[in-house]
């Protein structure tokens, strides 16, 4: 599975995402003003402190001390409308002590409410792309080919469909939320920090980082030796699995030193790195907590001589304090969105691949519609292969219309794959098949397939009602045709007698059926599409006779005025057959009725002679 597009997975995930861009921007504005009333909330807690609480000089409303500097536009900005909101508190007579504390706990709430409805809304575009993606996936999945299915693995077709559309929903919801949330925070809140004091600013944003150097560099070299620490028990792990898969050359050979002087080698080894994984362990933490010391001290030595001079406030401190923490969490998440988002694009990659990779079979721009099948299908010197051996080859054969075909061969002839071209599962590699004249690979396939009817060998009931099972696929067919199809296949007694009737869930896990209903009522679905022709591939396994008389029974009512091709495995059928047509090794070695193939003495003749057919139910066959 290969394609350009899968390629490129961004643009077309952002054509996903570009459905829902009103909703986005509206996430982003409630972003914006989470990220506003953040700083806003750090300015009053420097006004609490300052003001409320009496820390700051007296009578003063700057964020500056006594002596302001031209204040910052953000700043002044803050100041302005703290101003008002404390002019209006004192008009109502609301002392600082309460008033601060109100706003901030308004500022909060806001802040809260704001955030709450971003997420929720970059969160909803998450899933509603994910709903998208998978259902375009799951239709592009339905138009593949049988040689698709085939070739493809189960299990990582269910990781395309669910845990890589999952990692999209989280990429493009959860972690783009927290990545443009916790870009516009880290700005507003630096340009808020550098506003209050641009000295501070700079040494904790500048000058802090490369002071921590060194514990970066402790954390580094710590995966790295825990990885190789990693590796050296896995060393001990295969000299371990050696000894005891060897023990007996090792035991023959008399090396148990030897052996032994080697494990004790690997495991020196592991001693060795280990030993430095618990020192770089060890050192971490006293070196965060001298190296935060230093830079503390540096912090409230710098910010004691501004207190000092009336450039900052306490209360401009602790905001400022407040500020370096706040931003712990937005940087968080921004670095692990490259992280995310590479792995969804991976994610994309391999579902756009799966949604690229080629129909094989499809319809022809200029396809035709079949008309009703009315005289033959044809298969014209057909041959085909899967991979590089031919399974089928030079096959020529009429089926004239009303005729009943029985296949019959020794397992590995070909017989599934003749009959899966009929509706076009797969195409011939060479020759055509024409239905009344016209080649399939020019009908739509539709028109072709809705002429054909199947029974497979195993039963295939889907996971919904018995009624749904029969008329698949038309949730609205009246009651009647659906009980009149199930009565004709002899299963309406047994669905009758389910718990809820014909509203019971017959699924894959229902076991309450036994082989034989099951087959009955894949047969009621069959007679229910009423298509003119038949494939049919009879059971192997054996039913007990009652079952077995009821399923032929229903078959022969399927069968009635239709044209039947039908892989044979049992005597009676291939006796009632018009024609046996015999295969072998992808040829067609012999056609004819029983009596004249028996006369032939061919490969037939063997077959029945080395009762090659079931032919236990011929007493119950009996029975009309
Ligand atoms: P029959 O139905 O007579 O047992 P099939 O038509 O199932 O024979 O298979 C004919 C040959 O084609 C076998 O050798 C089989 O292994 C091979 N074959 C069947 N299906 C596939 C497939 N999907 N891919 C590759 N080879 C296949």
């Amino acid at each position: 599975m290969e394609s350009n597009g899968s390629r490129k997975p961004l643009p077309r995930l952002l054509v996903y995402f570009g459905r829902y861009r009103g909703r986005a921007l509206a996430a982003l504005a409630m972003m914006a003003a989470v990220s506003a009333l953040t700083v806003v909330f750090l300015f009053l807690v420097n006004k609490l402190i300052d003001d409320a609480l009496g820390a700051g000089a007296s009578g003063t409303l700057t964020g500056f001390g006594k002596s302001p500097r031209a204040a910052a536009p953000l700043i002044a900005w803050l100041q302005r409308g703290y101003a008002a909101m404390r002019s209006a508190a004192d008009h109502a007579g609301l002392p600082a002590r309460l008033a601060v504390p109100l706003l901030l706990l308004a500022t909060l709430v806001a802040k809260n409410v704001c955030s709450y409805f971003s997420e929720f809304a970059l969160n909803g575009i998450g899933i509603a792309m994910v709903r998208d993606l998978r259902n375009d996936a799951y239709r592009q999945l339905l138009r593949k080919s049988a040689r698709f299915y085939s070739q493809a693995s189960t299990g990582d077709l269910l990781s395309r469909m669910l845990s890589d559309v999952e990692q999209i929903q989280s990429a493009f919801g959860t972690r783009l939320a927290d990545f443009a949330q916790g870009v516009l925070t880290i700005l507003l809140v630096l340009v808020y920090a550098f506003s209050l004091n641009p000295g501070l600013a700079f040494g904790v944003f500048v000058i802090a980082p490369i002071v921590l150097l060194p514990i970066v560099d402790n954390t580094r070299r710590l995966g790295k030796a825990a990885f190789s620490s990693r590796e050296r028990i896995g060393g001990i792990g295969a000299l371990l699995s050696e000894t005891l898969r060897g023990h007996r050359v090792i035991k023959t050979y008399g090396v148990e030193e030897f052996e032994a002087d080697r494990f004790a080698e690997a495991n020196d080894r592991y001693f060795r790195v280990t030993r430095r994984t618990i020192r770089l362990q060890a050192l971490n933490s006293p070196l965060m907590e001298v190296l935060a010391g230093i830079g503390l001290v540096g912090l409230f030595a710098y910010a004691g001589g501004q207190i000092e001079q009336g450039r900052m406030t306490v209360g401009g401190l602790v905001s400022f304090l407040a500020a370096i923490m706040m931003l712990y969490k937005p940087l968080k998440d921004v670095t692990k969105t490259n992280m995310a988002l590479q792995i969804a694009l991976s994610s994309a990659r391999r579902i756009f691949e799966l949604v690229d990779s080629e129909t094989e079979i499809a319809d022809k721009p200029d396809a035709v519609d079949l008309g009703a099948f009315s005289r033959a299908i044809r298969y014209e010197d057909v041959s085909f292969r899967y991979g590089d051996d031919w399974v089928l080859r030079n096959l020529d054969l009429t089926i004239r219309r009303g005729e009943t075909v029985a296949i019959v061969g020794p397992s590995g002839a070909g017989k599934t794959t003749l009959v899966n071209l009929l509706p076009r599962l797969y195409d011939p590699t060479e020759g055509r098949i024409t239905l009344d004249g016209v080649d399939l690979k020019d009908a739509t396939l539709a028109s072709l397939r809705r002429q054909i009817g199947i029974v497979t060998q195993d039963t295939i009931l889907f996971d919904t009602s018995a009624r749904e099972n029969v008329a698949y696929g038309r949730p609205d067919a009246p009651e009647e045709a659906v009980r009149a199809a199930a009565a004709a296949a002899f299963a309406d007694e047994f669905v009758d007698r389910l718990p809820e009737g014909y509203e019971t869930r017959v699924g894959e896990d229902a076991g309450r059926l036994s082989g034989g209903q099951k087959q009955r009522l894949a047969i009621a679905r069959a007679l229910y599409k009423d298509a003119p022709i038949l494939i049919l591939d009879e059971a192997t396994s054996q039913l007990d006779s009652e079952s077995e008389a009821l399923v032929s029974r229903a078959l022969a009512n399927l069968m009635e005025g239709r044209t039947t091709l039908v892989i044979a495995h049992r005597l009676s059928t291939v006796r009632r057959a018009d024609r046996i047509l015999v295969l072998d090794r992808g040829r067609l070695a012999e056609s004819g009725t029983h009596a004249e193939l028996l006369t032939r003495n061919g490969l037939y003749r063997r077959l029945h002679d080395m009762q090659f057919f079931v032919e236990k139910d011929e007493a119950a066959e009996a029975r009309p």
